[in-house]
């Protein structure tokens, strides 16, 4: 059964349309990662399942139940915001045990908290108050509220933003492992599409209100709707061309440098980290490739193969 489902939702603000037509649904246990550029809709989306905002029109399910005017508390849900404010009377721990029913005894309860602290680098503030906090520090506090909940869905809006890079791979190591172990099904926001990779099984890309794609990762990764998705999503966009009167699609790593293939000459190269960035011209549109080969040099006549090449329908 489908663990939340939305059908015909869309969202008004006086007459600016927030969210047009969106139907969505994420299974038990799956992980729904919503991209798309800033004003496209992702946090309405969010509070509208969250029970912060009602849609103009359309339902939201949970459990196979209508719950589109459910109050949050009843929706079996937790959420943690971009900007979400902890209880600032409430120490540490006193506002990680806040989501947890209190069914737990004392002692599981205690375990379980100093579990999640313990992941999250927070043990030693746990009888700290918010304020003596940094941001990135509160910002993992209210992940450990989100993430020690017993609610069966957990909903994230740009939960990472404001931490460094080594500690985001940790925790997007510990959603994973939450999300595995204890069942629960997630849904996401991020600009990081490496992180929307990682933790979704499914993405959602918005753009203006609207659900340019809903599907598989590998889907919207290798195969997007339509050049929006194709250009938007990835770390690098897409190379989108026109050949024969049909449009394609090709990723940078998808094109080889061969020894039979089609001839091209290089335009550029840019060399980041252990990366070589190949500009050349095919057909006359300006493309890029990507490969480990760094002896490619500007001029140099090349030849080329696509693998995996997408053609839009
Ligand atoms: P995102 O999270 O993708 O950046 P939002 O869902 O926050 O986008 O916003 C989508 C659009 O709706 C934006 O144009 C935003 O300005 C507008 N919007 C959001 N909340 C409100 C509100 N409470 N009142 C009026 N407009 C809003
Ligand atoms: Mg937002």
């Amino acid at each position: 059964m489908d663990k939340v489902q939305l059908t015909q939702v869309s969202k008004h603000f006086g007459d600016m349309s927030a969210l047009r037509n969106v139907n969505i649904n994420i299974k038990e246990g799956e992980c729904l990662a919503i991209v798309g550029p800033s004003g496209s809709g992702k946090s309405t989306i969010l509070r509208i399942i969250a029970g912060l905002l009602e849609p103009s029109h359309g339902e939201v399910y949970i459990d196979g139940q209508r719950m589109t005017d459910a109050k949050p508390k009843d929706r079996n849900l937790t959420f943690v915001f971009q900007n979400l404010a902890l209880y600032p009377h409430l120490t540490v721990k006193q506002n990680i045990e806040f989501s947890i029913k209190k069914s737990m005894s004392k002692e599981v309860l205690r375990t379980h908290v100093e579990t999640i602290a313990t992941e999250l680098g927070i043990k030693r503030h746990l009888e700290k108050l918010p304020n003596e906090l940094s941001g990135g520090e509160r910002q993992r506090v209210a992940l450990a509220r989100s993430l020690a909940t017993n609610a069966d869905i957990i909903l994230m809006d740009e939960p990472l933003a404001s931490l460094d890079t080594s500690l985001k791979r940790e925790i997007t190591d510990l959603i994973l492992r939450i999300k595995t172990e204890e069942e629960k099904t997630i849904i996401y926001i991020t600009h990081d599409h490496n992180e929307a990779m990682k933790l979704g099984d499914k993405i959602l890309v918005l753009k203006d209100g609207e659900v340019e794609q809903f599907s598989d990762v590998s889907k919207v990764y290798h195969h997007p709707n339509n050049p929006f998705v194709a250009q938007f999503f990835g770390t690098y966009p897409m190379n989108v061309f026109t050949g024969d009167g049909k449009l394609f699609a090709v990723r940078r790593e998808d094109i080889k440098i061969v020894d039979d293939g089609i001839p091209v000459t290089v335009d550029d190269v840019e060399i980041v980290g252990g990366d070589a960035f190949v500009s050349f011209t095919y057909r006359d549109q300006p493309m890029v490739l990507l490969t480990r080969d760094e002896n490619v040099s500007v001029h140099d006549d090349i030849q080329i193969q696509f693998k995996s090449l997408h053609e839009f329908q």
